[in-house]
């Protein structure tokens, strides 16, 4: 059987469901959960209800009252939320191990095995059942609504579940089920917004707009060729995708487990050295975490979020994992660099860094040697991956730092500005030159480890 069927489960406004579940006075009212109006809270959850004033996710805690004055703002409660989590996830894990988490409240399932038991004539109406099913236990067993959509692939089964949520209007809880047969991706996709790929940001939304190409189906109908040689590599797949085409597996939690620490700014910045040590600061919590737990890491990604909430991803593979800090920070740096200089140095709102592709440690044997082990080094290869995307992923708060307030430049200022140019012009030659080979070797160049 060629065709596969992938079930995307998304909670329906997730944290304020728990906290309805916590306090069922809060039900059929505007409440959001997120950060304080004085401070750089921002809205993490909002009920229906406050939906229905405007009130959005991501949006600034002070915006969302000035739309919706009766709102109840209320803290958040991650460590519930992630209980909350855990318990969904049990649930959709009883229906097939093949289960991709990829927030806290969001994954796939890949239940082409189960669906395949059914004859052909009768396989929509089982995926169907299916996701009833789903629902059904979810909101039984836990008390918590969902949404679901069903898809021959992953990116068309989230499409097909935000396209449901976005049908069901009116302050209500979505609850939605949108199934889309084998055969039907590009037909269903065509109408909609470019906005709603993967890999189509608001900057490649604007790009694209230029071209007066506003839609899927109009996107779908330009010709690939063209879109390669405008976008790369990237043109390639937007044509893919346009045709409602994506051949990405489930990634189990074994595969995509990742450590991450992440801070969002008291107030945006743009200044280097900051943004150079947050991220020194945030490797270190990363290191400590992998050697806490033991186990080594792969892929090192950073993450910014900018201040129009769009977030930019950046990362590289290496060839063998580490668990060594000095290698997490030139890797991340480095990546920052090239991150930030591709954004033409804009303010940015909340930074991160990961690890991910993790496994055991490796121990050192006791007839190991460490001088050899320490001189081959790393390798490192490229196999580094731009991601602009939609501010999808759940917000970070444990974390925030203070930045000084802005003034006039002085022409002292001016010079300190090109100076620091000139120095990540340097930084992004060195990274270009380390990581632009096939295979680059760094372990021996790099200060004593720290573990
Ligand atoms: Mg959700």
């Amino acid at each position: 059987m060629s065709s596969r069927t992938i079930i995307h489960v998304d909670l329906d406004a997730f944290y304020c469901s728990v906290e309805e579940k916590r306090d069922p006075s809060l039900r059929g009212k505007a409440f959001a959960v997120g950060g304080s109006a004085e401070g750089r809270g921002v809205v993490a959850s909002c009920s229906y209800q406050a939906r229905a004033h405007g009130v959005r996710s991501a949006m600034s805690a002070a915006t969302a009252l000035r739309l919706c004055p009766p709102l109840i703002m209320l803290p958040v409660r991650m460590a519930a939320y992630r209980e909350a989590s855990h318990q969904v996830m049990d649930i959709l894990r009883g229906y097939t191990e093949l289960l991709e988490q990829i927030s806290v409240d969001e994954a796939f399932l890949d239940v082409t095995a189960l669906i395949g038991k059914f004859e052909p004539g009768a396989r929509e109406d089982a995926a169907r059942d299916l996701a009833l099913d789903i629902q059904l236990r979810i909101q039984e067993e836990l008390g918590l609504s969902c949404s679901v959509g069903v898809a021959s692939n992953k990116m068309v089964a989230k499409i097909a579940t935000d396209f449901g949520k976005a049908a069901m209007r009116g302050g209500n809880t979505p609850h939605a089920l949108c199934l889309v047969p084998p055969g039907e991706e590009e037909s269903f996709l065509a109408p909609l917004s470019v906005t709603a790929l993967w890999g189509v940001g608001p900057k490649m939304a604007e790009r694209l707009n230029t071209l007066r190409i506003g839609t899927i189906g109009q996107l779908a109908q330009w010709p690939e060729r063209d879109l390669v040689r405008r976008f790369g590599k990237h043109g390639h797949e937007l044509a893919q995708h346009a045709r409602g085409i994506d051949k990405r597996e489930i990634v189990t939690e074994r595969e995509s487990k990742s450590i991450s620490s992440e801070t969002t700014f008291a107030r945006d910045v743009q200044d280097w050295e900051q943004l150079r040590e947050t991220l020194v600061e945030q490797a270190e919590s990363v290191a400590r975490q992998l050697n806490g737990q033991g186990l080594s890491g792969t892929t090192i990604k950073v993450k910014v979020r900018w201040t129009d909430f769009s977030i930019t991803s950046r990362q590289l593979t290496l060839t063998q994992a580490t668990t060594h800090l000095a290698v997490i920070v030139e890797v991340a740096v480095g990546l920052l660099a090239t991150l930030w200089a591709s954004e033409a140095e804009a303010p940015i709102r909340l930074l991160g860094v990961g690890i991910g592709g993790l496994s055991p440690a490796r121990q050192l044997g006791l007839f190991d040697d460490p001088v050899s082990e320490n001189s081959a080094g790393e390798e490192l290869v490229v196999d580094e991956s731009a991601h602009d995307g939609p501010a999808h992923e759940e917000p970070a708060h444990q974390e925030s730092s203070g930045a000084e307030s802005a003034s006039m430049p002085s022409a002292a200022e001016s010079a300190r500005r090109e100076e620091r140019q000139a120095q990540l012009r340097d930084a992004i030659q060195l990274l270009e030159a380390r990581f632009g080979a096939q295979v680059v070797r760094v372990g021996s160049r790099l200060p004593p480890c720290e573990d």
